[in-house]
């Protein structure tokens, strides 16, 4: 690895009892940490240029003799690994919830040692859904024309109730039994990889699940946030940037427990700052990931993130990472976005943030009349402000996701609407991301709780009437929901300048909104019309980017025709024009 140093745990009663000693090549014991709890030893080491990959023995002495012995396997590197490229605007993600998409495998529903047992009647317990349910699933993913996959958590979370989803860890070095097994995740990375879908892993550092093992057996006191009485975080990101802010109201968002039963992490203790940077590594060179989705960002210690970041790059230079900031405004959420504000002295080293303004105005322009600042008029203000962000075209979009309404529902499932949203996901910059059940229209609302957001992937369970992965029993909304994504997502994969061309948008008017996709060989034009009679649009007003082409087809056309002075744009429409 670039960084030779490298950290152990060791759990065990009275370890600090005794002195670790380790004869082998190329392996230094270079410092032992012992902190006020006993039951443990911190040992680092220098792995050097020489080290060879095998076992060795790590041997602790007291009074001259050997008390206990591990044997700590080296592995060695995986070719090329540190070339490994990361997601960008060229993928298209896809994201699914592990219980929820596929229960591939029955015999793993209820295992041995883990507290919650499967229950499919319970829309919060856990559904049975598992890793082979995805790798069973990949060909559909493939044909839908998704790039990469971003999964919610697939480490344990041993948790009595209410952990489905995968945000309460209780192990970071294990995949929940009841997903399966590490190397069925190293398996399905690898079988995706030979369909060229990236895998990108979920992770979590702000909080554990308050079943994880260390919470019984603390390493040192201050391991996690504690409070004289439980501490709830304010959720309040905007007090992290905010010149006016008071200190206390900053100190409870990063400090404060993101839920009762998820304990916050201090990443200022630098053992376990070590350890969760270790554990990422660990992960991309293991399993050998394309990318990471990290929950909560802004929660969490801010020059900690920086650290492991900057760790993570040094390691894999063409990696990237998303992170979760969730905040309202765009500013807010460029804060986080690395070098958008360079000033600031946390200024951020991450890659991609996700896009929550741009999700809020795609869907309110759908229900909203167009106005001076509503309608479609608030996709272009939203996208205007790009100005603060420092590369916008790196921001993960999308229309919903796991924790807020299903974009179908929100336009009450009107079938022009939906394809105008899909459309302007797929054509608009950054990178875009579909929600699983997306592509067939299914709908969720937040008010009637978090499982309606994640219902069960329609064929994900052996017996279900409608099985979407082979067009069985499909309603006609689905049917041709699913049609239609497939050939969105095509012709995005097959036209590059989609994916990467400079933006530009003109100004809304008459209910219609036009923005272009363009390089100096090929222009899109994307003509998003919310009136409800057709509009007769002029082309010579985006003579700026047109009068370089000559002629013209439709999404729908397969040739190219000269290029016509006006166009007639039909009512509740989004239409891709391509021009040479
Ligand atoms: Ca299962």
């Amino acid at each position: 690895m670039h960084n030779h140093n490298l950290q152990l745990l060791v759990h065990k009663a009275k370890i600090a009892e005794l002195t670790p000693e380790i004869k082998q090549d190329g392996v230094s014991l270079m410092k032992v940490h012992r902190t006020s709890n006993p039951n443990y030893l911190f040992i680092d080491l220098e792995i050097e240029e020489n080290a060879v990959a095998g076992s060795f023995n790590i041997d602790f002495y007291k009074d001259g003799k050997v008390q206990w012995s591990y044997k700590y396997v080296l592995l060695e590197r995986t070719k090329d690994a540190d070339k490994r490229e990361g997601f960008n605007n060229s993928d298209i993600i896809y994201l699914l919830m592990p219980d929820r998409f596929a229960n591939g495998d029955r015999g793993n529903d209820n295992m041995p040692g883990m507290l919650e047992k499967a229950d499919r009647n319970n829309p919060d317990g856990r559904h049975g859904g598992d890793i082979k349910g995805i790798a069973d699933h990949l060909d559909y993913l493939e044909q839908l024309g998704v790039t990469a996959i971003w999964i919610n958590p697939l480490l344990e979370n041993n948790m009595p109730a209410y952990s489905y989803h995968g945000y309460a860890i209780t192990d970071f070095y294990k995949v929940d039994p009841r997903f399966g097994s590490n190397q069925d995740y190293v398996d399905l990375v690898a079988k995706a990889k030979s369909k060229n879908i990236k895998i990108i892993m979920d992770m979590v550092f702000n909080h554990c699940g308050i079943n994880h093992w260390w919470m019984k057996d603390l390493p040192t006191a201050d391991w996690v946030h504690q409070f004289d009485k439980f501490t709830r975080s304010n959720y309040r990101g905007e007090a992290l940037m905010d010149p006016h802010a008071s200190a206390n109201d900053k100190m409870i968002m990063s400090d404060g427990w993101f839920d009762s039963g998820m304990p916050d992490l201090n990443q200022k203790e630098p053992l376990l700052a070590s350890y969760l940077i270790q554990n990422s590594i660990w992960w991309i060179e293991y399993a050998g990931l394309s990318g990471i989705r990290m929950d909560t960002y802004p929660y969490a210690d801010q020059d900690f993130m920086n650290r492991w970041i900057s760790s993570l790059y040094e390691e894999y230079p063409e990696f990237n990472i998303v992170g979760e900031a969730w905040l309202q405004t765009v500013p807010h959420t460029a804060y986080f976005q690395s070098t958008t504000f360079p000033n600031d002295k946390k200024s951020s080293k991450l890659g991609s943030v996700t896009d929550f303004p741009l999700c809020y105005a795609a869907n309110n322009a759908l229900n909203h009349k167009d106005s001076w600042t509503e309608g479609l008029t608030g996709i272009y203000m939203t996208l205007s402000e790009d100005f603060v962000y420092s590369n916008a075209d790196s921001n993960l979009i999308f229309l919903d996701n796991h924790d807020i309404n299903r974009f179908a529902t929100n336009i009450h499932a009107d079938w022009d609407k939906w394809k105008m949203g899909m459309t302007f996901l797929l054509t608009t910059r950054g990178i875009p991301m579909i929600y699983y059940g997306g592509e067939l229209m299914m709908e969720g609302d937040k008010s009637k709780g978090d499982a309606d957001l994640r219902h069960d992937f329609p064929g994900g369970w052996k017996g279900d009437v409608t099985d979407a992965f082979k067009g069985v029993n499909m309603t006609e909304k689905q049917g041709k929901a699913l049609e239609f994504t497939k050939k969105l997502l095509k012709y995005r994969n097959d036209n590059p300048i989609l994916q990467t061309g400079k933006l530009t948008h003109f100004i809304p008017q008459n209910d219609t909104y036009v923005y272009f996709r363009h390089d100096s060989t090929t222009a899109y034009m994307m003509v998003m019309c919310k009136s409800d009679k057709p509009v007769s649009l002029d082309l010579s007003r985006f003579s700026e980017i047109l009068d370089s082409f000559s002629s013209m087809k439709s999404f729908k056309e397969s040739t190219f025709d000269s290029k016509p002075e006006q166009i007639l744009v039909s009512p509740m429409s989004a239409t891709i024009y391509q021009f040479k």
